[in-house]
């Protein structure tokens, strides 16, 4: 490992100002029914309602934002689990940027016909992130694209993290803010604004129990290779990168705990956010609220948690929301 500074306030100032063309501030919700459970104040940030239906549009459309004339002019490439991709391919085309998306077999059609909505080309290549990786090498061999990764890239982190800047100046008193953890530019991103100006807020990464890549690289004490499995947040899915620069480093440094959820409690959150708050968010997104409703967070002082994506096939919310089994577990026990 090589690591690179952490990313600054400076530079999450910088992307606010960058992308506050293409992003929409999304709102902060009081959920009185968490308040109730929890005994302190219970906010979700609304990020399933950013345009693309997830935060990566901040990310990306700072990556972009940040290219040479020429870079942007061969164009931009990806491998994504889904919404990074989507964010990309929305960015790119706002920037008139060609973007290919490469991704595995295990991401859902949603997704798929999702990027494909926003122009950009999508190739599936292999099982898993990595192998989606190799043509992701060759068309930056071949074709002179940039890579742009999901999460360890400093624009890509310095703009996940404007939504942490944002949720401080909607919730000043926060004491815990709860963020759904894969990669770890979400997290890295947002503990590096809020630790920037409120250092004592306490940061918790929320994670599915089956393949945290984070977790277990945490508690090996560097990166490693995790195999990823099915799950209900798979936008969670996929390891942390074996050279990983930033987030590892940062996540490790500026976040305060991590926290595990099973696949019935992401199941149980998807629906008491659509049954008690009104709301359609993907099991990535629910993590933070799994966590709360598993009792597996104590907070002296108000409380924030991500809703970080939308984007669920909503067959399968309809499913869980009228309380069926869902086990995508399955294919790989
Ligand atoms: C990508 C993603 C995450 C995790 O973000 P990382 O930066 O990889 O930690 C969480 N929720 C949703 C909906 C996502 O798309």
């Amino acid at each position: 490992m090589n690591n690179q500074a952490f990313v600054t306030l400076e530079e999450i100032e910088q992307a606010r100002l960058a992308i506050a063309g293409t992003i929409r501030p999304t709102l902060l919700n009081a959920s009185p029914s968490l308040e109730e459970l929890l005994g302190v104040p219970v906010s979700l940030k609304l990020e399933h309602q950013q345009i693309t239906g997830s935060f990566k549009l901040r990310g990306a459309s700072n990556a972009i934002a940040g290219l040479s004339d020429e870079e942007k002019r061969r164009g931009v490439v990806a491998v994504s689990t889904g919404n990074h991709g989507r964010g990309l391919a929305h960015a790119a085309r706002k920037a008139g940027v060609r973007c290919i998306v490469c991704m595995s077999k295990l991401v859902p059609q949603a997704k798929i016909d999702g990027i494909k909505a926003q122009g950009a080309e999508v190739r599936i290549i292999g099982n898993s992130q990595d192998e989606a990786q190799l043509e992701v090498d060759r068309l930056i061999e071949e074709d002179g694209m940039t890579m742009l990764p999901p999460f360890d890239h400093r624009a890509i982190i310095a703009g996940q993290g404007t939504l942490g800047l944002e949720l401080l100046e909607q919730i000043g008193d926060v004491t815990t803010v709860l963020v759904p953890l894969s990669g770890g530019g979400l997290i890295s991103g947002v503990a590096a604004a809020i630790k920037a100006k409120r250092p004592e807020v306490r940061i918790i990464g929320v994670s599915m129990e089956r393949g945290a890549a984070m977790h277990a690289c945490l508690e090996a004490g560097k990166p490693i290779q995790v195999e990823e499995l099915a799950t209900l947040a798979d936008s969670l899915g996929g390891g942390i990168g074996l050279d990983n620069q930033l987030t590892f480093a940062m996540t490790r440094d500026l976040v305060d705990d991590v926290v595990l959820v099973s696949e019935t409690e992401i199941a149980a959150a998807i629906r008491h956010i659509y049954w008690q708050e009104r709301q359609i968010v993907e099991g990535s997104g629910s993590v933070g609220v799994a966590a709360m409703l598993a009792g597996k967070i104590k907070s002296a002082g108000p409380v924030a948690a991500i809703l970080s994506g939308g984007n669920i096939d909503m067959k399968q919310h309809h499913r869980i929301i009228s309380g069926e089994d869902v086990d995508v577990t399955q294919e790989d026990t």
